[in-house]
């Protein structure tokens, strides 16, 4: 039902995982996840990665964007305030099942990057029973009480940077540069049916936005009026039949709940701006991306996490959905991102 968006073609096979219970992966990530405690090592943070992947693919929609321009390279990180982050499953075959998916249906994103992120699956599924992934990187007790951050790229299946850009972060946060330790929960693809679509869809694969999916006041009301009168029934951006609707918005529900993050870092594309809701005093940039808080939607994260919780949304509007920023651009974006937090965003300590 969805309007065809144009896509990279390619002649590769689409390979779903097969539907596993949530059950079962539940217990075998619990087991992995006992593993991986019990094997803490300290890490001395690998380095950014230097690829900077789909710079051939073209602009796929969305206003033109500002010349790319070079930012100068990001501060160094402040010499004296290591954190030392959890050690990487040592059983790589489990991020490479994860990645094989999305590398067949997307080449551009590149093996390297995806496998070095060392995705595992959450337990929770899609619509389609594709694995919803995620990495955590943590300090470890010791470092004392930690700021949590969750980052959610590819809500919107067809935004195949705001992945992408989740996946360089994993790297950048493993070399523990924030002044304060962090845990940081990344879901680089909250939306895998959408993202492994042919062609790509914004909507998972019931059709629902799920960025207008989530509990908001009012929603059935809201959530409707908005979708006929201001969307005149876009199908790209039907709420669903009820918030919370999809299994892709319950797990992010229930990460709100379970993660009971500090800050949540959204990741789309492609309007080239950064928005902000919450209580908090919102970042004025982030590298080339400027604030420009774009209004309220009823369902959205934004408006779920950041009004109805209060809980600080940083929502990342990426210039182009599938041509990434210069690598010294993902980089000043993220030391921006510590900056602020340093800065605005308490510690559960200081509440
Ligand atoms: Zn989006």
């Amino acid at each position: 039902m969805n309007r065809p968006i144009p896509t990279v073609p390619t002649d590769a096979i689409e390979a779903t995982p097969p539907p596993t219970s949530r059950i079962a992966m539940a217990l075998a990530l619990a087991v992995w996840l006992g593993l991986t405690a019990g094997g803490v090592a300290l890490l001395q943070g690998s380095p950014p990665s230097t690829a900077v992947p789909l710079h051939h693919l073209r602009v796929e929609r969305g206003p033109k964007p500002p010349p790319v321009q070079e930012l100068p390279a990001p501060a160094a990180a402040p010499a004296a305030q290591p954190h030392p982050v959890i050690a990487v499953p040592a059983d790589a075959a489990v991020p490479a099942a994860v990645c094989a998916p999305w590398l067949e249906r997307w080449p551009a994103l590149q093996r390297k990057l995806c496998e070095a992120a060392q995705l595992a699956p959450s337990g929770a599924l899609s619509v389609r029973g594709a694995p919803i992934a995620w990495r955590d990187v943590a300090p470890p007790d010791a470092a004392g009480v930690a700021q949590r951050v969750l980052v959610v790229g590819a809500i919107h299946g067809d935004e195949l940077t705001a992945a992408a850009l989740a996946l360089h972060w994993v790297a950048l946060a493993q070399q523990a540069s924030s002044q304060r330790p962090v845990h940081w929960r990344f879901i680089p693809v909250l939306n895998p049916d959408g993202l492994l679509a042919r062609p790509a869809t914004r909507t998972n694969a019931a059709g629902v936005d799920l960025n207008r999916n989530f509990p908001t006041p009012d929603w059935e009301r809201e959530a409707a009026a908005y979708w006929e009168k201001r969307t005149r029934r876009d199908p790209r951006r039907w709420p669903g039949p009820a918030p919370l609707s999809e299994p892709e918005s319950q797990f992010l529900h229930a990460q709100m709940a379970q993660f009971a993050p500090d800050l949540v870092v959204s990741i789309h594309a492609p309007y080239g701006v950064l928005d902000f809701d919450g209580p908090q005093t919102p970042p004025q940039k982030l590298g080339g991306l400027h604030l420009d808080q774009l209004g309220v939607f009823p369902g959205s994260l934004g408006n779920y996490g950041g009004l109805q919780l209060g809980v600080p949304v940083v929502t990342i509007e990426l210039h182009h959905a599938l041509r990434m920023p210069v690598r010294t651009e993902i980089a000043a974006m993220w030391q921006d991102l510590l900056a602020w937090m340093d800065k605005h965003l308490p510690v559960q300590s200081d509440k």
